[in-house]
């Protein structure tokens, strides 16, 4: 019998992140017969939420059957900015209310000690905001291969004590001054600076994988369905070779006993860099020069932690917070206040913090409970109650295996363009206007890339609604740069100078 043929347009996405989801919507908006492998047995990848987690009690010893084995866990809390448009846009497209997002306006930091002193964190100078307004208004050539460090030392209105711009804003989104692209800062700022004085950012109230991913995959489903198109997930599907066949690639996946011959398909790879740069081949080197620059690229892991604490802690906020000065540069967000199952259902009396490390090089490698271990070693510097008697449960996520993408300083000219010579590109480090590795690089790359598809593949569709960054234009930048910059550093120079010239008399 023949085989039911249809005329629908076809394309393959592997990596059901928020990438490759964004892109399956846009797609099955459009009528797209979509097929998407993913390794782990659910969606969203570094914005799941994971289930049947290794849970620990106060001694590290593991436990079962608690709250904390019920309740779905995080890989790390997620805050999203303001800025965040698309992904905003999102939110409403699958339907989120306003019920299920907490609007948090402060960010505060916890000080070292036994008394839980938070304290909002404050420029020391003025010189310091205004090296941010001085560095949105730079040009690409002037920014590009100097770290924000660099950039900021290069001022000659800082000096190199005053510099404390890191712990003001970059540990917010946990991302070390050192490392960081000034061009990512500048670009980060570009599109912050429009709304900082306003509620800024969010958290949702609820596990990612329940309030977010499972609403984005329901919503691709009917997607496909209203626009006569077909969604066919097939999870638990790791793609692990890529050949060629003729100019056309072939998919070898665990699974399935042959490869996949993608044919005229469009395949879209919104798999990490790490994982795709394994599989460089000979022959993609001259094919597919993209994945081989991938080299150029360094992810770092990003751990986390949930702890049930056994009774309430005093004076914890309800925005999230950093842990001033902490090895592996800790923040924390107190889901006990947020998420109904605390707040509605009222399961667990305790307060259930989530801590993010930032920045835990030293830990890659250790087994999860030696991860654990150094954490809360760390972390009862700041909350006393963080011992064997005062914690109910412990859930780690070390995440060795699933770093995060770090803005390095010169990683631009090497990051892929949506569209490659055989394949397309998504995922957080693909280029996008958004630049910083986050949920909204992720969302604004995955409808790029559904954009460079249709308009590869059905150029008569319409446009992907993609919506600019927030910012400013370039004359505006250019008038912000004569009245304000120009002379804000003669001001600040002739100030400092002279200050230091009195102070030496
Ligand atoms: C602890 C933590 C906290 C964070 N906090 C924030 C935050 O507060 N705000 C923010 O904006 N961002 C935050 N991020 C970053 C954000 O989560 C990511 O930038 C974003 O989720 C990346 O999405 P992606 O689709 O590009 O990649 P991924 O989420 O990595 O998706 C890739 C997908 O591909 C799948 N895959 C991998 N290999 C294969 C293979 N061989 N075959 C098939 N499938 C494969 C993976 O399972 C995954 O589902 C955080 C990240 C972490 C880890």
């Amino acid at each position: 019998m023949a085989k039911k043929t249809n005329n629908r347009q076809k394309v393959i996405i592997v990596g059901g992140g928020l990438a490759g989801l964004t892109a399956a919507l846009e797609l099955a908006e459009l009528g797209y017969d979509i097929t998407l492998y993913e390794s782990a047995n659910h969606l969203g990848g570094k914005a799941a939420s994971l289930k049947d987690n290794t849970v620990y009690d106060g001694d590290l010893k593991p436990v079962k059957n608690t709250i904390a084995n019920r309740v779905q866990s995080d890989h790390g809390y997620h805050i999203f900015p303001l800025w965040y448009v698309n992904m905003r846009q999102l939110w409403q497209r699958i339907g989120l209310t306003a019920d299920e997002v907490f609007e948090g306006g402060e960010y505060y930091g916890l000080q070292r000690g036994p008394a839980y002193q938070f304290t909002t964190p404050q420029p020391r100078n003025d010189r310091e905001l205004f090296s941010l307004l001085d560095l949105v208004t730079r040009e690409d050539d002037e920014v590009d291969d100097l770290t924000f460090r660099g950039f900021l030392y290069s001022r000659i209105y800082n000096d190199l004590d005053s510099v404390s711009l890191n712990q003001l804003f970059l540990n917010a989104l946990s991302i070390p001054e050192y490392d960081i692209s000034s061009r990512v800062v500048r670009n980060l700022f570009r599109q912050w600076m429009p709304v900082i004085k306003e509620k800024n950012w969010a958290g949702l109230k609820g596990p990612l994988g329940e309030v977010l991913i499972d609403k984005i995959h329901a919503a691709v489903v009917a997607a496909a369905k209203a626009s006569g198109g077909a969604f066919t997930l097939k999870t638990g599907h790791t793609l692990q070779r890529i050949a060629l066949d003729g100019d056309r690639p072939a998919l070898t996946f665990s699974k399935l006993k042959n490869p996949v011959k993608a044919g005229d398909t469009p395949v879209i790879l919104a798999i990490p860099p790490e994982v795709l740069r394994a599989m460089q081949t000979d022959e993609l080197y001259t094919a597919e020069p993209a994945i081989s620059k991938l080299n150029y690229l360094r992810s770092n892991q990003f751990g986390a932690l949930d702890i049930y604490f056994k009774s309430k802690l005093p004076k914890i906020p309800i925005d999230h917070f950093d842990l001033v000065d902490s090895r592996f540069n800790l923040s924390a967000f107190d889901i006990s206040q947020h998420w109904p199952v605390f707040t509605e259902k009222k399961k667990f009396d305790g307060t259930v913090l989530q801590f993010v490390a930032g920045s835990c090089k030293d830990l890659a490698g250790l087994s999860e409970q030696a991860f654990t271990r150094a954490m809360i070693n760390e972390i009862v510097h700041y909350i006393p109650a963080a011992t064997a008697k005062g914690i109910a449960y412990i859930v780690p996520h070390t995440n060795a295996t699933q770093p995060l993408f770090v803005n390095d300083v010169g990683t631009w000219d090497y990051r892929p363009e949506p569209r490659g010579n055989i394949f397309f590109f998504a995922g957080d480090y693909v280029r996008n206007d958004t630049d910083v590795a986050s949920m909204e690089g992720a969302v604004r790359s995955g409808m790029n890339v559904a954009e460079a598809v249709r308009t590869a593949h059905t150029p008569k569709t319409r446009p992907v609604q993609i919506l600019e960054p927030l910012g400013y234009t370039k004359a505006q930048l250019a008038v912000m740069r004569r009245t304000k910059v120009i002379p804000g550093r003669v001001k600040i120079f002739l100030e400092y100078r002279l200050k230091e010239l009195f102070d030496d008399l």
